[in-house]
């Protein structure tokens, strides 16, 4: 970017996870985003007056996982405070949140930057939250529903430590990763259930003094956050070189037309009135449940990378790629362990072909119609030289399309290599005697002519030699008329 030769520039992120419990936050209210409009809503969260709120142990345990695997400090003793706002969709008037003292601060996660070193991102906050109402405007009518009032999210506000786009979408993959693997929240970027805000500013390099930021909403994609960030590093630069100010604001990105637009004049926080929760009681954790919820963490991406590579010498990219996600990271396990060659191979069908099939019809990896023991079934095929690499693809392919298990493919497609090394031998000496010419060039040094064989071989075995067998045996006969 030619911005960023002149300009530093300083990103901070915040991140809206959704908890994955079963039921809201203050009430028993089932969360289904699916559910018909209106159809999962009660008193408490559509805020009927006289109705108390009664906080869901389950988003306290869930909250306190996520920060005890990002290395925040959890405050025994926290408190809800509310945010006053208007807004339709939040039917109550405010919002209940953690203001004065959040469940849990002063942590961290690691990412790679640039230049593949490792770069700590601080986290400064992570707090509890619920989500509001949702509107549609359709022509002149606007459209609410409740249904997703209430539901529980965590805000984990990261500090500005990030310098380039690139960072950011690492810390927010790292950040999402981390969540599903502890199974706090699905990580469902299309649904809402990740969402993240964007704080920009810019400063002529050398300078001291940070600029004027403003704050991009609501993206709900990796690269939307990229994208999102390279607009706005652009548009204030441009400000910036016409000598113009930054104002503060808040702004919308459009992923279709690429555009930043602005929503509003940025309302600083006095602008909310926050004040004390009333209706509910601090949130107490004891040491009991920390030891506890610390010791049910599940291995988190970080150690599984290490032992990736330890475990199957495969390299670090590879490890980092096959951890992003749980499930491909437990797909991967189930291929090594089946596997009979080296993981790196499996790592590669999985890496390149799989994802391929995957990334294009848009399945999840634990539907994948190639199942993990299957593909190793294929892999060791080829391996035991039943099958070519070669064939492997075109039997990957019919299994991915057609649910089958690798044998039958194997049969159904009479791909069975020849590596029985007499009936080998008997073609290749059938070849060379009905070739007088072309052995002579060979005898008298032209090795060129040396593929001429390998291609009759081939053709007379319809592709199923073994190549590598194919090629010794030829090489071995020639060479023996030499004398
Ligand atoms: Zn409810
Ligand atoms: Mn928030």
């Amino acid at each position: 970017m030619e911005a960023l030769k002149k300009y530093d520039v300083i990103i901070g992120l915040e991140v809206h996870a959704q908890l994955a419990t079963n039921s809201k936050a203050w009430c028993s209210c089932e969360i289904n985003t699916h559910a018909l409009e209106n159809t999962k809503v009660c008193e408490v969260c559509s805020g009927q007056p006289g109705t108390l709120p009664a906080l869901n142990k389950k988003v306290v345990e869930y909250a306190t996982k996520m920060a005890l695997a990002t290395n925040c400090q959890i405050n025994d003793l926290s408190y809800f405070d509310r945010k006053n706002y208007f807004y339709p969709d939040l039917p109550k008037g405010y919002q209940i949140t953690q203001f004065e003292k959040p469940i849990a601060q002063d942590g961290y996660i690691v990412i790679a930057d640039a230049l593949g070193a490792e770069k700590k991102i601080r986290i400064e906050r992570i707090q509890i939250e619920e989500d509001t109402g949702k509107s549609t405007h359709e022509g002149e009518v606007s459209l609410i529903n409740l249904n997703r009032c209430g539901t529980p999210l965590i805000e984990i506000v990261g500090c500005p430590d990030i310098r380039t786009p690139d960072e950011a979408s690492a810390y927010l993959k790292k950040l999402h990763s981390v969540l599903t693997y502890l199974g706090v929240c699905s990580g469902n970027l299309q649904e809402g259930n990740f969402r993240c805000d964007v704080n920009v500013s810019l400063h002529p390099k050398g300078s001291e003094k940070w600029g004027t930021r403003t704050e991009t909403k609501n993206l709900n994609s990796f690269r939307n956050v990229e994208k999102a960030i390279e607009c706005e590093i652009s548009r204030q630069a441009e400000l910036l070189d016409r000598g113009e100010k930054i104002v503060q604001q808040t702004l919308g990105f459009d992923a279709e037309t690429m555009k930043i637009s602005v929503l509003r004049t940025k309302s600083d926080a006095h602008d909310y009135r926050y004040f004390p929760e009333p209706d509910l009681i601090p949130v107490y954790i004891t040491a009991a449940e920390k030891i506890k919820w610390k010791e049910e963490l599940p291995e988190l991406p970080e150690a599984k990378v290490a032992r990736f590579i330890t475990e199957y010498g495969i390299p670090s990219y590879d490890a980092e790629v096959l951890t992003a996600d749980k499930k491909l990271a437990s797909y991967f396990e189930a291929v090594a362990r089946a596997y009979t060659g080296e993981a790196k191979k499996a790592a590669n069908w999985i890496m390149v072909e799989l994802l391929r099939l995957l990334n294009e019809f848009n399945i999840d990896v634990d539907k994948s119609p190639v199942e993990s023991l299957e593909l190793a079934a294929l892999l060791n095929a080829v391996h035991d030289g039943r099958i070519s690499g070669k064939q492997a693809k075109d039997v990957f392919l019919k299994m991915f399309d057609e649910k089958k298990g690798a044998d039958a493919v194997i049969k159904e497609l009479g791909l069975v290599q020849i590596s029985d090394t007499e009936a080998l031998i008997e073609v290749a000496k059938k070849i060379v005697d009905s070739n007088p010419t072309q052995v002579e060039q060979y005898l008298s040094g032209k090795d060129r002519v040396f593929g001429f064989f390998v291609g009759l071989m081939m053709k007379e075995t319809k592709g199923q030699a073994n190549p590598q067998i194919a090629n010794d045996i030829m090489k071995e006969i020639l060479e023996s008329r030499k004398v």
